[in-house]
């Protein structure tokens, strides 16, 4: 066992669903017995409780629930920062070029490993990972989350026209694909299988059948949807007889609890109103949005409508995998939306990088916060000393005005220490084997 003395942050809490200063808690120590939080309190209570025990002092800064990111390209690591173009244009001339060279099993290793490194020393510990088109390197990856630990739900992309042809699959090859490392990964620790076509844009009729059949074996589904006006336009147009965007999954049954949908940047109120009743998610992207113009996200009608929002990187569109930053930029884009936006408040932040995407994965008995019961999944912000955020933190009149300066200054190179099921992992403590 081993006693965590720490300034100990999260949101047990819902910020949407009501006062948003209550969601937040903190506390002085955790008690972690076998990676999971066994007691939690003050420093002294727990030290009276538990005498000879073990303490590690985490001075200065906040832990904080690992982050978990919804929604995040694996094969886009070294795609990042492609400024300028809108999203199909962007897919076509950085994206889908990167994805393409996943095909090669020993590229994808490297890959892997930068990618799962990279959600390491961002503090992020379970995320909903958008996979590559070729089954070998979705074995690499399940490869890399393994060896460290991480909470990984991911899965073979499926398209089977309009994208470059050494992307596409068949409906038939899909289904044998996608059934192997089904089998094979899904369920396996902390690994789970997400059925995972593109976007209808590039996915039929037939394809989309063949994710339904796999549904049926119990995975999880993600997807991009209403994230572009092109994009829109084009849908549209490949299913004359779907009422919306959302029909075009609807139709088929993949909106479910277990559905996670990127971006819906342009919703129609149909839409939402299919999506709340089906108890869908919705992982909000704010870099990316911002990056590629997609538009401003309309956070209020989603929470109007009921629906579970969380948070997503979608790297490489979006620019970096720090979750803080999501939060932040999530912060940005509801102030410019005026009275339409949501004044987002720390606990909010907090919430949004952290519970509410083990919510929208269906993780919240195991992580999402630091509650006694659940997984010792942590990160611990520590600003160097001198630094423009430690002066902040030292001015911070409460938690939640920390928070708020974390936020708005933490990089990664603010991370002190990550746990994932209560074992500290390095990023580069994971070297990949040859
Ligand atoms: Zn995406």
């Amino acid at each position: 066992m081993t006693i965590y003395a720490a300034t100990v942050v999260d949101t047990p809490g819902d910020p949407f669903a009501g006062d948003p200063a209550a969601a937040l808690a903190e506390d002085g120590a955790l008690l972690v017995r076998d990676g999971v939080i066994r007691a939690r309190g003050s420093l002294a209570g727990l030290r009276a409780a538990h005498p000879g025990e073990p303490v590690t002092r985490l001075d200065g800064g906040l832990l904080v629930p690992g982050f978990v990111d919804t929604h995040v390209h694996y094969p886009q690591i070294r795609a990042i920062g492609g400024l300028g173009l809108p999203l199909l244009d962007w897919l076509e001339q950085c994206a889908l070029p990167e994805e393409s060279k996943l095909a090669d099993r020993a590229y994808a290793r490297a890959v892997a490993g930068e990618f799962t490194d990279g959600l390491v020393a961002s503090g992020t510990t379970s995320a909903l990972v958008f996979g590559s088109h070729f089954a070998p390197a979705m074995d690499e990856l399940f490869t890399a989350a393994e060896r460290r630990g991480l909470n990984i739900t991911s899965g073979l992309v499926l398209s089977d026209r309009i994208l470059r042809p050494d992307l596409l699959n068949s409906p038939e090859t899909a289904l044998a694909d996608s059934a192997d490392l089904i089998l094979r990964w899904h369920d396996r620790g902390r690994l789970r299988y997400a059925v995972t076509p593109r976007f209808s844009l590039s996915a039929s009729d037939e394809m989309l059948d063949a994710c339904a059949q796999l549904l049926g074996k119990g995975v999880w589904f993600t997807s991009h949807i209403n994230e572009n006006l092109a994009e829109i336009a084009t849908v549209a147009g490949l299913f004359p007889g779907a009422r919306h965007y959302l029909d075009t999954y609807c139709r088929h049954g993949l909106v479910t609890p277990r559905s996670v949908f990127a971006h819906n940047v342009h919703p129609g109120d149909a839409e939402l109103a299919l999506l709340a009743g089906h108890g869908a998610s919705v992982a909000h992207c704010p870099t990316s949005n911002s990056a590629l113009g997609s538009g401003l996200f309309p956070l209020r009608r989603h929470i109007e409508h009921g629906i579970h929002v969380a948070l997503g990187s979608d790297v490489g569109a979006g620019s970096g995998l720090f979750m803080p930053k999501e939060a932040l930029q999530a912060y940005f884009i509801q102030q410019l939306l005026g009275p339409a936006g949501m004044s987002l408040t720390p606990a909010h932040l907090l919430y949004l990088a952290t519970r509410a995407g083990a919510r929208a994965l269906g993780l919240e008995d195991r992580v999402g916060d630091l509650a006694v019961g659940k997984d010792f999944d942590a990160v611990w912000l520590r600003p160097a000393d001198g630094s423009t955020l430690a002066v902040n933190l030292r001015h911070a009149c409460d938690t939640s005005d920390a928070l708020a300066r974390i936020f708005s200054l933490a990089t990664p190179a603010d991370v002190a220490g990550v746990w994932v099921a209560g074992l500290r992992v390095e990023a580069a403590a994971c070297p990949e084997p040859r």
